[in-house]
């Protein structure tokens, strides 16, 4: 009978199926970051509520209405991660990683938490994998980080994927752009949405996101920001897009692109599926050069990403299996005294590296056989009363004796 617990509203279990193609995406993505020399990081689940408000910032919606807030026994604020990038930047400079060479490269990968309205591809305990690259100003590293998450998508197969690409200029060329587009909205207050309207002054490039009819014609004429980069701002994303060129990746400028995280300076992008529904984007990311300073430290500019697990998966949609069982050996006793003698063989052919099973049920020896078609292992060694041993293909129905003295040479094709 079904309990009447249930895990939370927009949250999910991650049953051993899902979990192979995790496995296989996980694997994958440590190699891409391997090869590239990022290197694994991992942070806390929570942190000071303060660190969000002020990385994330407080006009986004993240922080506004998505964050699980909670105060702990002493009295602090703590939140439920909804994102990576602050937490990464906090301990680099914690643990003074300024002092490394720079730039400092890192990867993660790990639950991320938001209160959103759940629906596919949209939960509140969700995943993301992503990288950072801190220290550096170059658009080689804007490139480089963009050509992690293509290499990534690329190996796994992900299918109809598009980058759109956009600059916000720096952090001034990026505020004087702002006050522009808030006279532009502020002109044509009556054909915006309610929304929109409300936040002209608090997040006024949320408006290029909207869905409303009345909005989007007020953006059709809005100025763009990629189209007034001047100096500096415009021959950095000259660059970014001609190193994308001489790497053969495609991408689309988007003049409307937003990101929902105040941080961005300069170069922002985002890989969309069309496999996926409405919540199309599988990662994005950008530079954000003013970040580590609003946290305290010394100016550092660097760009990273990050994608969503669960909307890689979605948009692979069983297209690529996961890892699946037939590397097993399953160990069949065809007389239950053999059992310590099977016990004895499966821990010396686990420690040879054989992946390997042992009925743990007991079952017959016919249901044993049975059992081991149906988990999908593809070779079954038979311990005999007798003392001989026989190997079955569990494809072909054949079988033969094999040496019961080098059963393990057997399984690994070397002597014992
Ligand atoms: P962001 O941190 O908002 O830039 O999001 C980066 C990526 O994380 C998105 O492109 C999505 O793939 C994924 N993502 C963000 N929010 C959610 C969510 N609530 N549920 C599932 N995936 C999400």
């Amino acid at each position: 009978m079904a309990s009447k617990f249930q895990a939370p509203r927009g949250t999910f279990d991650i049953l051993p199926e899902q979990a192979r193609a995790r496995r296989r995406l996980e694997r994958i993505a440590a190699e891409v970051f391997a090869r590239a020399g990022y290197e694994p990081i991992a942070t806390p689940v929570f942190e000071d509520t303060d660190l969000f408000e002020r990385g994330v910032g407080k006009s986004t919606d993240i922080v506004r209405k998505e964050m699980f807030t909670f105060e702990d026994k002493g009295g602090r604020s703590l939140t439920l991660r909804p994102e990576g990038t602050a937490s990464v930047c906090r301990a680099y400079l914690e643990h003074g990683m300024q002092k490394l060479a720079q730039p400092v490269k890192l990867h993660y990968l790990g639950p991320f938490f938001r209160h959103e309205r759940p629906q596919a591809g949209r939960y509140r305990q969700f995943h993301q994998l992503g990288a950072e690259c801190i220290g550096s100003d170059s658009p080689l590293a804007d490139a480089e980080v963009i050509m992690l998450l293509a290499d990534l998508l690329g190996e796994l197969g992900v299918p109809g994927v598009e980058l759109r690409l956009a600059s916000l200029g720096s952090f001034e060329a990026r505020r004087a752009y702002l006050e522009d587009l808030k006279a532009h909205l502020h002109a044509h207050e009556g054909e915006l949405s309610k929304d929109v309207r409300e936040r002209i002054d608090l997040n006024p490039l949320r408006a290029f996101d909207s869905d409303d009819e009345g909005t989007r014609g007020v953006m059709a004429s809005a100025p763009m920001i990629v189209e007034r980069l001047e100096g500096e701002d415009a021959e950095h994303f000259a660059e970014v897009r001609a190193l994308l060129d001489a790497s053969g990746i495609a991408y689309v400028i988007d003049p409307t692109l937003v990101r929902g995280l105040d941080y961005y300076t300069r170069t922002i992008f985002s890989f969309v599926c069309d496999r996926l529904g409405a919540q199309s984007e599988i990662g994005g990311g950008g530079r954000y050069d003013g970040l580590i300073e609003q946290l305290g430290g010394a100016p550092t500019p660097a760009v990273g990403f990050a994608a969503g697990i669960e909307r890689i998966l979605l948009a692979l949609d069983e297209e690529v299996a996961g890892e699946g069982r037939d590397a097993f050996v399953a160990v069949a006793v065809a007389d239950p005294g053999q059992r310590q003698r099977a016990m004895a063989l499966v821990a010396e052919l686990r420690h040879a590296g054989v992946s390997v099973e042992l009925d743990l049920a007991g079952r017959s020896f016919k249901s044993q056989l049975k059992h081991a078609n149906r988990i999908g292992t593809r070779r079954v060694l038979i311990l005999e009363a007798d003392g001989s041993a026989q190997l079955r293909d569990m494809d072909s129905g054949e079988q033969r004796a094999v040496d019961p003295g080098n059963l393990v040479g057997e399984m690994t094709g070397g002597e014992a």
